[in-house]
C-alpha cells in the first residue's frame, strides 16, 4: 500500500477523548475501530454515536446518508487485537499513565502490519518515552487533540528526534481530512504548545484557591471575564476530568522531583472521593442534575 493511504483508523481507549475522536474520523471518512477494555465505556461511546449522529440530521448539520454512512464506518469491540490488526493508523486515548501506554504500543506493534503509524493522544508524555517500546519509532508520534474533539480544531503533531518525515505528513494530513487545523512542533516538549500555557494559569488559580484567596466560582468569573477565556480553570478541570489533572501532576511530580507538579490539596481530596468532574456528576461543580 501507499504509506500516506490511510482507510482504517484504530482508536485505543473510547473514554472522554476517544469516542469523539473515533466518531471525527468516521465522519471524515475513514473506516474506524474502537476498543477499550471497559464494556460500559464501549457502550457509552456508542450510544453517543447513536445518539449524536440523529441529532446532526435534525440540526440539518449533515445528510441522513452521510451520518448513516458514518455509522457505518464505525465499530466497537472489546478485543484490541480486532481493532488494530488491520489499522493503517492508531490513535491511542487510554488513560495518561507512561507504563500503560508503553504496554499498549509494545502490543500493538506486534499486532499490526508493520506499515501501520502509532499515534498517542497523550496531553504531556512525548512520544520517545514511549516509542522504544516497538519496534518502529520512526512511525510513533504524537497526536494531540483537545476536548470536545468533535467540535475543537486544533491538533498537536510533534516531530520527535525519532519520527520519519513520512509519519509527520500522513499524520497532519489525517487531521486536515478530518477538518482540523494541525500545528507542528518542531522539537519535543513536555506539555507541548496549549497545555504549558493552560497549566500556568491552572496551577495559580489552584494556589489561590488552596490559600483561601478566592471561591473556585469567583476564580472561573475573573479569567472568563477579564481574560475572555471560554470556561475558567475550575470548569475546564471539571470538563477534562480532574483525575487526569491527578494522574499529569502525580506522574510528572515522581519523574522531576518538582515540588510545583505535586497534585494540590483539593485535587488529591477531589481523586479520592471520585469527584473527577462532568464524567462523574461532581467535580467542583455538581452536574448530577444535568444530562
Ligand atoms: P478517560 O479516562 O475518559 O478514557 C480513557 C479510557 O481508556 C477509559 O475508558 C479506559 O477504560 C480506557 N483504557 C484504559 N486502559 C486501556 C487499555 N489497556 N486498552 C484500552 N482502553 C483502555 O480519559 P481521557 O480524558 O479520554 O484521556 C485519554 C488520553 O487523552 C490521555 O492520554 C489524556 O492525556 C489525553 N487527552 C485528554 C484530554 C481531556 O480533555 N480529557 C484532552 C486531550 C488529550
Amino acid at each position: 500500500m501507499e504509506y500516506y493511504d490511510i482507510k482504517t483508523v484504530c482508536v485505543v481507549g473510547a473514554g472522554n477523548m476517544g469516542h469523539q475522536i473515533a466518531l471525527s474520523a468516521a465522519l471524515a471518512g475513514y473506516r474506524v475501530n474502537c476498543t477499550d477494555i471497559s464494556g460500559e465505556i464501549l457502550r457509552k461511546a456508542e450510544n453517543f454515536a447513536d445518539t449524536y449522529l440523529p441529532e446532526r440530521v435534525a440540526k440539518g448539520k449533515i445528510s441522513r446518508e452521510d451520518a448513516g454512512a458514518a455509522r457505518e464506518r464505525l465499530s466497537f469491540t472489546g478485543d484490541l487485537a480486532t481493532a488494530a490488526r488491520e489499522a493503517d493508523l492508531v490513535i491511542e486515548a487510554a488513560l495518561e499513565k507512561l507504563d500503560l501506554k508503553r504496554n499498549l504500543f509494545a502490543q500493538l506493534d506486534s499486532i499490526c502490519p508493520p506499515h501501520t503509524v502509532l499515534a498517542t493522544n497523550s496531553s504531556y508524555i512525548v512520544s520517545s518515552k514511549i516509542a522504544d517500546a516497538t519496534g518502529r519509532p520512526e512511525k510513533v508520534c504524537n497526536m494531540h487533540f483537545f476536548n470536545p474533539a468533535l467540535v475543537m480544531k486544533l491538533v498537536e503533531v510533534v516531530r520527535g528526534p525519532h519520527v520519519s518525515e513520512e509519519t509527520v505528513c500522513a499524520v497532519m494530513e489525517v487531521c486536515r481530512k478530518m477538518g482540523k487545523t494541525p500545528v507542528l512542533l518542531q522539537k519535543e516538549i513536555y506539555g507541548f504548545l496549549v497545555n504549558r500555557i493552560v497549566a500556568a494559569t491552572k496551577n495559580e488559580a489552584l494556589h489561590l484557591y488552596d490559600m483561601g484567596i478566592a471561591s473556585f466560582e469567583d476564580i472561573d468569573t475573573a479569567v472568563v471575564h477579564a481574560l475572555g477565556h471560554p470556561m475558567g480553570p475550575f470548569r475546564l478541570m471539571d470538563l477534562t476530568g480532574i483525575d487526569l489533572t491527578y494522574y499529569i501532576g502525580t506522574e510528572r511530580y515522581q519523574e522531576t522531583g518538582d515540588p510545583r507538579y505535586k497534585p494540590s490539596p483539593v485535587i488529591v481530596e477531589k481523586f479520592i472521593r471520585k469527584e473527577w468532574g462532568r464524567k462523574t456528576g461532581k467535580g467542583f461543580y455538581d452536574y448530577s442534575d444535568k444530562k
